[in-house]
């Protein structure tokens, strides 16, 4: 069972509490009756989900690391491995294409 964080926009009041994947997301604050918003593993105020598959994660995770110019090592072992490099080269990293066996 995973646990979610919550916190209020109220009064400030953070806390986790363990819920099963189809429980209701609470909404109220147990301790003022304001409005709750989930926090999805960090308390910062601009996070925001993204649905989508494991790809389009991985996209975004490297689109927020990876500048042109950038020297990029990626493991590849399969499929995905060779779908980062071409995320990556997308991206402007540096195109040294350097193929290392292991
Ligand atoms: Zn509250």
């Amino acid at each position: 069972m995973p646990t979610y964080s919550y916190s209020c926009r109220d009064c400030g009041t953070s806390f986790d509490i363990q819920q099963a994947f189809t429980d209701d997301a609470l909404t109220v604050c147990p301790n003022c009756g304001g409005s709750l918003r989930k926090v999805f593993g960090t308390r910062n105020e601009l996070t925001f989900p993204v649905s989508g598959t494991g790809s389009a994660g991985m996209e975004a995770a490297l689109a927020n690391v990876v500048e042109p110019g950038d020297l990029v090592i990626i493991g590849v072992n399969g499929v995905f491995g060779g779908r980062m490099v071409e995320m990556a080269k997308r991206m402007g990293e540096r195109d040294d294409d350097g193929t290392i066996p292991f």
